[in-house]
């Protein structure tokens, strides 16, 4: 486990942070298995307990009291992979509500040739370009090496968003089967919200943004 942890108090009265490798099997360390997610069920989320728990020295990552910056520096990467798994989830969707809306027949017609269903598909269609446009640009900044904080953020905010929209879309235009098990994306609904939340929630990436840009947003 990397953990942020604090490790005494800075000049100006914050708390000094660090980064500390704690091994699995470190007495004192334990993880209680936590259940019942709606979503991301193959992915294992535990609480921490740490109780008299002691590492070696050796165990600090990089230098003590720069915790705090190596999170967020974490945090940025972090970002781009959230909004890599909204661009896919969204793309996801749209595949799977393109071909039901080609196949599914109502009213002796295909359900993709009612206009409010085309339209669904054309917004899902444009979303996915611009949240693939956004992301790619950030992943560009970041090989360059160049400063590409609040792109990750962007990116991040506005994937996850968008797979929230075409999720949504994709269950409306499977109807009664998009609320059923056996099409995907039923899941695709329930795993898109964890998009939202983890690595920061969208509010947070709102403040993100609202710093670079020159707001004076606490
Ligand atoms: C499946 C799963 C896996 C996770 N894995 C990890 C992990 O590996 N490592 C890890 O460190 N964490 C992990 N988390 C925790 C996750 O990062 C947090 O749940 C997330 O950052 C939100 O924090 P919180 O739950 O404390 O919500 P809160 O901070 O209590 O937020 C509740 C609500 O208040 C809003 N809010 C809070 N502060 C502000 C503010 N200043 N301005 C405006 N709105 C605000 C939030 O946006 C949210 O809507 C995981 C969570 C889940 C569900």
């Amino acid at each position: 486990m990397t953990v942020l942890a604090k490790t005494g108090q800075r000049g100006d009265g914050k708390p000094e942070l660090s980064c500390i490798l704690v091994e699995a099997g470190t007495p004192g360390f334990t993880a209680r298995a936590m259940h019942g997610k709606m979503m991301w069920r193959s992915s294992n989320t535990a609480e921490l307990y740490f109780e008299d728990c002691r590492v070696p020295k050796e165990n600090l990552l990089g230098p003590r009291g720069n915790g705090f910056h190596q999170m967020m520096q974490t945090l940025d990467g972090g970002r781009l992979s959230i909004a890599a798994m909204g661009l896919g989830g969204a793309q996801g969707c749209f595949d799977r509500a393109v071909r039901y809306a080609n196949e599914r027949e109502q009213f002796g017609r295909p359900i993709a040739t009612f206009q409010t269903n085309a339209f669904k598909l054309a917004d899902m269609a444009m979303e996915i370009e611009c949240a693939r446009l956004l992301l790619y640009k950030a992943c560009w900044l970041r090989d360059g090496d160049m400063a590409f904080s609040k792109e990750a953020a962007m990116a991040k905010l506005y994937c996850s968003e968008v797979m929230y929209r075409c999720a949504n879309h994709a269950v409306q235009l499977h109807g009664g089967y998009g609320l059923m098990k056996e099409y995907d994306v039923e899941r695709f609904y329930r795993d898109q919200k964890l998009l939202e939340i983890g690595e920061g929630t969208s509010e947070v990436q709102r403040i993100v943004i609202a710093r670079h840009i020159g707001a004076k947003c606490l």
